[in-house]
């Protein structure tokens, strides 16, 4: 499966079905189920922002933690206004100057699956791509938004 390595607290944001847009400075032709990872490294600065507290941030789900896959959505569109300077109804998660990656049908992982991410998208190994199949088998579908 493809990955995507997000920083928190945006896979978070994400996997609970919060946030059905993902900023890129990139676009890509990929369409399709794609594996959300929480990066190491954590966007400080976004943790204190009102749309992050909005949606309930809590550093204590287990899907707010680092190094793994948090999710399962599917990547359905990329909207390219805003990289022209023209104006969207992508909604309050999107950033102007931003490729807008539109994100359905979000299925949070009951217990992140660890692994070390990549940069770009990247292919799971077939050890995390049994794991993640395993994390999502019986695991009901949430309402993703978009
Ligand atoms: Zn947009």
């Amino acid at each position: 499966m493809q990955v995507l390595s997000v920083r928190q607290p945006w896979a978070w944001a994400i996997a609970r079905g919060h946030k059905a847009i993902e900023n890129r400075n990139w676009d890509t032709a990929y369409r399709g189920q794609l594996a959300v990872h929480a990066s190491l490294r954590v966007d400080l600065d976004s943790l204190e922002r009102p749309l992050v507290l909005r949606a309930g941030w809590d550093p204590a789900d287990p899907l707010a933690a680092t190094g793994g896959i948090v999710a399962v959505v599917s990547l359905a569109d990329i909207c390219d206004a805003a990289k022209s300077g023209k104006k969207c109804a992508c909604g309050p998660w999107a950033e102007p100057d931003s490729f807008h990656w539109r994100l359905s049908g979000a299925q949070a992982l009951p217990q992140p699956v660890m692994t070390v991410g990549q940069p770009g998208l990247w292919m799971t190994s077939p050890e995390v791509a049994a794991a993640l199949a395993q994390a999502l088998s019986g695991q009901p579908v949430s309402a993703g938004r978009g």
